[in-house]
């Protein structure tokens, strides 16, 4: 499709075993955005192959990569009052392309400081099921940027985090001893306006498509490879409703990047690595990171209302920094409240109480948990034990042997989402 190799999937039924398997878009799961299908087994004619192609092709963006380099070339050579962003089209607009553009809104005399800022630019596509592009708060921005050069980062590999790469790039054009190279890799080639073949690859994480070809991937492994001891580190932060189990391939296919590169054994270790996501997806982060831990650090941003830092009176932000560096490294900021917890070695939010029983600290949302000797293990505070389930839950939770199987299985003690032979397929 136009996003690259479609994935395989399967479609199952309720109670049948076994599933048809069937080929989809990697990045859209909402079939309005993009809506390619392909049984595993259908044979596909020539004709169809062709017609495909052929949509492929009108479904690219108007101007290459190296077309955009060029035009921003000219458009920084325009006097201020001669530079237009054209907000419906998102796009920078050069004289000859006004008329064009007359009836559509747009923004004048558009800064040096602002084109250094594109994240500020471009309206953030939210659209839920594909780019799900939640920009971090500053303060959550400048947290990543202070962390990842107190650890002596040199370069970043920005996954899907055009405002920490943004941030990063500013930094280095302004501060004279700031060293710190960035590389963004992000499905919104909007980017690629303001950022040169250096500095962005239009790139598909749920598929590891570099949609730029050889020489992109180039760019990337070049990037990764380390001259001069210039240590690299991977942040990455995908839309939520992403396939874990796809992203989860991609950045082992990135960390594969570097390893290629290295000089005989000169470095086996694994890409240090910031992985951004919900701290309910940590089960499913370790299952295919096992060495990766879960930091308390609560990530807040801009344009989502629900994810913002607690202290602000909103809800407290659900998402988190999973790692593979030691814990005892990331130091959290004691003036948010987190603090050192000397038996687990790693810093922890102020509500996390180090349970004796657990030995660890073993709150995930921020919240104190409690510990149920039933369950022999710390649970959320509004949850009792239910003897009926067996295990504790929400008060009014109904309880599951009464309730219908699960819906892909059909067997009963687990629902659609925690179902076993999901995870195996
Ligand atoms: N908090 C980050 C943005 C995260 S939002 C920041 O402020 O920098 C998710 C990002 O992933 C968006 O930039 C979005 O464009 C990008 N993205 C979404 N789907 C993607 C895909 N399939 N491949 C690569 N990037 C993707
Ligand atoms: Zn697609
Ligand atoms: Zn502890
Ligand atoms: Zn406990
Ligand atoms: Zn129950």
């Amino acid at each position: 499709c136009p996003l690259g190799p479609a994935l395989l999937f399967v479609k199952t039924s309720q109670g049948k075993e076994k599933g048809r398997r069937f080929y989809a878009c990697s990045a859209c799961r909402d079939r309005k955005d993009c809506n390619f299908f392909q049984w595993e087994d259908e044979k596909v004619s020539e004709t169809r192959l062709a017609a495909r192609e052929e949509y492929n092709r009108n479904h690219q963006p108007r101007f290459t990569h190296r077309q955009n380099v060029e035009r921003y070339k000219n458009f920084v050579r325009l006097p201020l009052p001669k530079r237009r962003f054209c907000q419906e089209c998102q796009q920078l607009l050069l004289p000859a392309e006004w008329e064009k553009h007359l009836d559509h809104q747009f923004l004048c005399d558009i800064s040096t400081a602002q084109l250094k800022c594109p994240s500020q630019l471009l309206y953030p596509l939210e659209n839920k099921k594909t780019n799900a592009q939640y920009l971090f708060a500053g303060r959550s921005c400048q947290f990543l940027v202070d962390l990842i050069t107190d650890l002596g980062f040199q370069r970043v590999l920005s996954v899907g985090t055009p405002r920490l790469h943004e941030m990063i790039q500013l930094k280095a054009s302004q501060e004279e001893d700031f060293r710190v190279r960035s590389l963004l890799l992000d499905i919104d080639f909007r980017y690629s306006q303001f950022y040169t073949e250096d500095e962005f690859c239009h790139y598909n994480m749920f598929n590891h498509y570099f949609f730029g070809g050889e020489a992109a991937r180039e760019t990337c492994r070049k990037f990764l490879s380390q001259d001069n001891g210039e240590r690299v580190i991977m942040v990455t932060d995908p839309p939520f409703g992403g396939l874990v189990e796809a992203l989860a391939s991609s950045f082992k296919k990135l960390m594969a990047m570097r390893e290629e590169t290295e000089k005989e054994g000169y470095n086996n270790q694994e890409m240090p690595m910031f992985w951004i996501f919900p701290y309910f997806f940590e089960s499913r982060i370790l299952e295919f990171f096992p060495t990766f831990t879960m930091m308390d650090y609560q990530v807040d941003y801009d344009n989502h209302a629900l994810y913002k830092h607690g202290k602000t009176g909103r809800r407290q932000s659900p998402v988190r920094i999973f790692t593979n560096l030691t814990p005892s490294m990331i130091v959290l900021p004691v003036e948010e409240g987190y603090r050192f917890c000397a038996v687990c070695q790693r810093y922890v939010s102020s509500g996390n109480q180090h349970c004796e029983i657990c030995d660890s600290c073993t709150s995930k949302d921020g919240r104190q948990w409690k510990h149920c000797v039933l369950c022999n293990k710390c649970v959320k505070p509004s949850w009792f034990h239910c003897n009926n389930c067996n295990c504790c839950a929400l008060p009014d939770h109904t309880c599951e042997r009464t309730e219908a199987g699960c819906f892909v299985c059909g067997k009963a003690g687990h629902k659609r989402v925690t179902c076993p032979s999901l995870s195996r397929t």
